[in-house]
């Protein structure tokens, strides 16, 4: 671990003022789910009492959202060492045995689910953009492969726009799910570099998935992969769309809440174009811990190793809506629109941005 990272897990004051916050130990209700905790371990793996393995596990049950780090009143940032913790495991070879299967799959076929066969509506609506452009769609391994219909529904909101864009037939993976899952390794940055090579034809990447964008926007600059393409997230795009009339919007009156990817609010400092999209197609209300305060609702990738407690991570999301009498979630994740929707419930609506803008 570097002197940096050993720092941040030694300075942890323990003060618990970040325990409130964490979306994993809210669902739990166990303390070993906290940053606190998380670093107590690792402070203990520094000085040689026992081995990273006994509290791999452990650095694994951590969303890496970050709402911790904004909240450490000491300004330590707990997601910086868990992602050294992964990168150190998987140098060691001491990956919890899970992981390393997502981590082969993701080598394999360029997603941790190791799909290969795209869906036949999507791959039909793909059909039709496949001429080079100057803008390609970026959909993302989520959208692409666990959530087709989302993607239909990306494509047509830039149909329905007028745009002329390109989706790729074998889009490469932006290196976003191995940078959680392993960080900073060589095999990251490689499947990062062969996905700036394909974008670099393009003059811009409109970016489906906010996972992708935050990697996209922070990483690859931060690691010096060279993405030449103007990178823009699909809500801001849509923003521009609508400020400039080529997507045309009619306001129903509805009253929604929007849920804030922490991807886009807290690291891309995203706050207000997702907004002005809603407001155009409806009345957009905020519910309990917004914008950079948001609470992260579940994803698909962690559900493939903690299942019931990303089931309850979507539930505690819903509740806050129901909190403040919202009838209706807006998400800009696929994978948080994926885990909230799967929970079986009938009072609060889940759609996602792009339902909203086609009326769906
Ligand atoms: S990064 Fe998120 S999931 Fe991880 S400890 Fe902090 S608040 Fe919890
Ligand atoms: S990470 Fe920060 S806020 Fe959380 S327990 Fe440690 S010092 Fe306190």
């Amino acid at each position: 671990m570097t002197e940096k990272s050993k720092k941040h897990v030694d300075s942890c004051r323990f003060c618990w003022m970040c325990r409130h916050i964490c979306p994993i130990g809210n669902a739990t209700g166990l303390e070993r789910n906290t940053a606190r905790a998380r670093a107590l371990g690792l402070s203990m793996v520094n000085r040689g009492t026992f081995g990273l393995s006994e509290v791999i596990d452990n650095v694994y049950e951590c969303a890496c959202c970050g709402a911790c780090t904004k909240e450490c009143v000491t300004g330590w940032d707990p997601v910086m060492f868990v992602k050294e913790a992964r990168l150190d495991a998987a140098m060691d070879g001491v990956l919890p045995e899970c992981i390393n299967v997502l981590v082969d799959n993701c080598l394999e076929t360029g997603n941790t689910y190791g799909l290969t066969e795209v869906d036949a509506a999507l791959a039909e609506v793909m059909g039709r953009h496949a001429e080079k452009t100057d803008v390609v769609l970026f959909l993302g391994v989520d959208a692409t492969y666990k959530v087709p219909e989302a993607a239909v529904n990306a494509i047509k909101v830039l149909e329905k726009a007028g745009v002329s864009f390109t989706v790729l037939e074998n889009e490469p993976a932006s290196g976003q799910q191995l940078e959680y899952l392993i960080s900073a390794a060589n095999e990251t940055k490689e499947q990062m570099n062969t996905c700036a090579e394909a974008l670099n034809g393009f003059a811009k990447v409109v970016v489906f998935d906010p996972q992708d964008a935050k990697v996209f926007k922070r990483e690859y600059k931060e690691w010096g992969v060279e993405l030449k393409a103007e990178v823009v997230t699909f809500t801001t795009y849509l923003a521009e769309l609508l400020e400039k009339g080529e997507l045309t919007a009619v306001n129903s009156g509805k009253a929604v809440v929007y849920q804030d990817p922490f991807q886009l609010s807290r690291d891309l400092a995203e706050i207000e174009e997702p907004r002005k999209v809603i407001s155009a197609y409806a009345v957009c209300n905020e519910m309990l811990c917004f914008g950079k305060d948001t609470m992260w609702a579940g994803n698909l990738l962690m559900k493939e190793w903690m299942p019931d407690v990303i089931a309850r991570v979507a539930v505690d999301r819903i509740n806050n809506a129901k909190g403040v009498g919202a009838d209706t979630i807006v998400t800009a994740s696929v994978s948080e629109y994926a885990s909230l929707k799967a929970v079986e419930q009938a009072e609060v609506k889940i759609i996602s941005l792009e339902e909203l803008v086609l009326g769906e």
